[in-house]
Formats: structure tokens, sequence, C-alpha cells
């Protein structure tokens, strides 16, 4: 339609004598009605858009807290949410304005919500819940924070998370469509936390939370691609913990998984956060260094192996020490070795350090001359090492 159309258009009376009719039967707040309502649907998808787009449960209620500020700047958000993948205990997160405040609630579990929320599986008053749930005590702990609100995330494994939000600040109630944006905007949060728990599970063992088998090789595969490009060292240790069935013979399977377990986060806590620890299987492990030649792998093989060997691990009764034994490899792209060559160079040397003694590292190295002469020069560097723990480099 051209302009001149458009003026003969809106100024045809039949057309002024129409609009007058759909007015009358109320057609514009109709189209009103339905801009309201896809503009909610475009801020649902916005929010759950940014919360999918989150890659940590930490970055996710993150992300959640600052949507519903944004939405209703309540006077408070206290974010509680089940333990998940190994945790112990639950999380708790206050916020104010959009940052972290020390809020506290004597609250250790929500499982007693679970049976309630299962039923009830939307966001309701606190007064209302009080009056509802038959266990009051549950609920009065929330009691001095008095939420206006209690939010619950249930997901396909139950009840994921509380969320309690405060008053508003500008003083007026949730109305029935704020209370349908949090019931979907709930269920968004739940799939992403969903999703970020299978992601977990896919690239974890479950026995000790370190990376598993398949996500190790996968980034070995990368660093060596990487290791080529830029031509920047990086190295690899295996270690596997000596005469570990003699010690499950002796103290038993779970006094040996308690130990793994203890290993694993002796290995978390001392490498880099881009390091990557992993269980390679059973009682063996690998850490993984990018950026990072043979000087400084074999400074934190050592250390991992003297922390290792001074680790007690409470059980009754009292266990004795366990040593591992390491094969290191570091690799600088100038051969062509593939993943399957630098896993079987580092099983090499492991076996070397088994054969010597057990509890040492030994670090691969092409040619007898070439081990002999590192034997001379290198001493075990880095941090002390008792007398009785040997080093060595082959
Ligand atoms: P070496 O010093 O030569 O490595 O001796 P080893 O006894 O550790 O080696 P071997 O391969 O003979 O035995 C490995 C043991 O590790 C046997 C197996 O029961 C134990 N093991 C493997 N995975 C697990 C696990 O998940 N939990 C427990 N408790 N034991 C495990
Ligand atoms: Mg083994
Ligand atoms: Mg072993």
């Amino acid at each position: 339609m051209n302009a001149g159309a458009e003026d003969d258009f809106l100024s045809n009376p039949r057309v002024l004598e129409q609009y007058g009719l759909l007015r009358e039967i109320g057609i514009f707040r109709h189209i009103d009605n339905l801009n309201n309502e896809i503009r909610g649907y475009k801020n649902i998808l916005n929010s759950a858009s940014d919360i999918f787009n989150r890659a940590t449960i930490d970055d996710i209620m993150d992300a959640t807290v600052w949507q519903l500020s944004d939405h209703f700047l309540p006077s408070f958000i206290f974010f509680i949410l089940r333990p998940l993948q190994n945790k112990e205990t639950i999380t708790t997160k206050g916020y104010k304005n959009y940052k972290m405040i020390d809020l506290s609630l004597d609250i250790d579990s929500i499982a007693p919500f679970e049976a309630f929320f299962q039923e009830y599986k939307k966001p309701i008053s606190y007064d209302l819940l009080l009056e509802r749930m038959e266990d009051k005590e549950t609920v009065r702990v929330m009691e001095d924070l008095h939420p206006e609100l209690v939010v619950p995330i249930i997901g396909p494994s139950g009840l994921y998370s509380l969320i309690l939000i405060g008053s508003k600040l500008l003083g007026d109630k949730y109305n029935t469509q704020e209370l349908n944006y949090l019931t979907q905007l709930m269920s968004f949060v739940a799939q992403a936390i969903q999703n970020h728990l299978h992601y977990e599970y896919s690239v974890r063992d479950v026995k000790t939370g370190l990376f598993n088998h398949g996500f190790f090789m996968s980034r070995l595969n990368e660093e060596l691609a990487r290791v080529r490009r830029f031509k920047k060292p990086a190295s690899l240790m295996v270690l596997d913990v000596d005469k570990f069935k003699n010690f499950n013979d002796s103290y038993g399977h779970l006094a040996g998984d308690r130990v793994l377990e203890a290993i694993a986060l002796t290995l978390k806590n001392c490498v880099r956060t881009e390091d990557i620890p992993s269980r390679f299987g059973g009682e063996e492990f690998t850490v993984l260094l990018p950026d990072t030649g043979k000087d400084t792998a074999w400074i934190v093989a050592e250390r991992l192996r003297t922390q290792i060997a001074g680790m007690t691990v409470p059980w009754s009764p009292p266990l004795p020490r366990v040593t591992v034994s390491i094969g290191m490899v570091s690799f600088t792209g100038n051969d062509q070795a593939g993943p399957e060559e630098i896993i079987k160079r580092a099983d090499e040397v492991l076996y070397l350090s088994k054969e010597r003694g057990r509890n040492r590292t030994t670090v691969w190295g092409t040619g007898l001359l070439f081990r002999l002469e590192q034997t001379k020069q290198e001493k075990p560097g880095g941090l002390p090492v008792a007398d009785e723990i040997e080093g060595a480099v082959l």
C-alpha cells in the first residue's frame, strides 16, 4: 500500500465506523492484554536464556537472583540449595540489592519440605506455608527472616532448592501474574541445575569427584594439539597407589575407598585450577599440567607424592599411611607422540618407580645415556623431601 492509499484508508468513513464498533466490543483492550502477555513471555525467555547460559551452580544462583531482583526489587533473597554431587552440606546465599550479604538461617537440610512441595509445586506465602505444613517447627526456622514468599525449585530428582524472597521495596504485594512468572522461571532454573548435573556426571568420577577417564583423554588430546601449535610444553603424571591390594585385604574395601577419596582431595587441593587431576581407573590417577615443563612438573609430582605419604585418613582401627609411585612425562611437541604413546611413556617410568622400591617419582627421558646424565646432575629439587622418601629422575 502506498502513502496515498494509507491516507485514504484512515479517512475512509467505513473504516471509522468499524473502528467504533471494534472499540465497543473491547478488541483494543484485548490487544493490550495480548501485548502484555507477549511482553511477559519475552521477559521469561530473556530470564531463562540468561540462566541457561551459566556454567556453574554458583553462576546459576547468581543469575536467578539477578533476574528476581530486576523483576521485583525485593528487600532480600535467600537461596538454599540442597547438597549436590558428593557435597555433604547445603549451600546458602543471601542477597540484598544484587549483592551477597550475610544472612543466617539455622537450617541444615531442606528435606523436611520435600513432601509438602512435591504436592504443592508453587511459590507460597510464608504465612500460608506455616498454616498448611504440619510440622510447624520446620517452617518456624524462617521466622526471623520472615520472607514474604517461599519458592520451591523442583526437578526430576526432587526438591533442589528453596528461595526465600522478602517483601517488595516498593511495598506492593506479589500479584498472580508475578507468581506465574516465578513458577515458570523456577521450572527453567530446575532445568539449568539438572543440565549442569548431567554434565558433571558425564565428566566426573562418582567416587572421588575427580575428572573421569573419558574427560581426561579428551583433554590430553587437546593439550597435545596445543603443545604442537604453540610450542609450549605440558606434562603428565600417572600415580598408582603402592601395594593397595594388600591394603584392601588387611583393612577392607571401605577403608580403601576412603583412602582413594583422601588422595583425590589432596590432588585437587595441591594443583592449580588449570591443571586436570583425574581418576584414570581403580587406584590409578593422572594429573595433566598444561603449560608446564619438566622441572616444574617434577616439583609438583614430588609435592603430591610427599603430601600423600603424609596423609592421615581417619578410620577405626587407625590406618597405616599409604604411598604412591609416580611416572612423569613432559611433552614439547618435538616428536609425533600421540596420546597413547604419552600414556605409555608415563606407564613405563611408573613401572620403574615400582621396581626401584615404590614411593618415588621417575621422569621419562630418551635413551640410557640421557637417563644416567639426569641422575648425576639433578637432585630431587624444590621442596624438602624426607630422607626415607626418595624421589628420582632417571
Ligand atoms: P602395586 O604397588 O604394584 O601397584 O601393587 P597393588 O597391590 O596396588 O597393585 P594391584 O594392581 O595388584 O592391585 C590394585 C588394587 O587396587 C586391587 C584393587 O582391589 C584395588 N582397587 C582398585 N580400585 C579400587 C577401589 O575403587 N576401591 C578400593 N578399595 N580398592 C580398589
Ligand atoms: Mg594399578
Ligand atoms: Mg597399585
